[in-house]
């Protein structure tokens, strides 16, 4: 099980996605294009959950 928090990650914004690890990428993919309109690829939401990168990288 894993969590990721929209906060964390320079957002002021409250979403939390807990669960699978599939289910929180696609989770936190879909908020990021719904709620913050920035298309991250699956790949870097992935490594974000995994906490491989400290920060999603601005692409806009
Ligand atoms: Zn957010």
């Amino acid at each position: 099980m894993v969590s990721i928090r929209c906060g964390n990650y320079g957002f002021d914004c409250d979403f939390v996605s807990l669960g699978e690890i599939e289910g929180v990428i696609f989770d936190y993919w879909q908020h990021m294009n719904d709620t913050h309109g920035i298309d991250y690829s699956k790949e870097t939401i992935g490594k974000f959950v995994t906490k491989k990168l400290p920060k999603p990288i601005q692409q806009n």
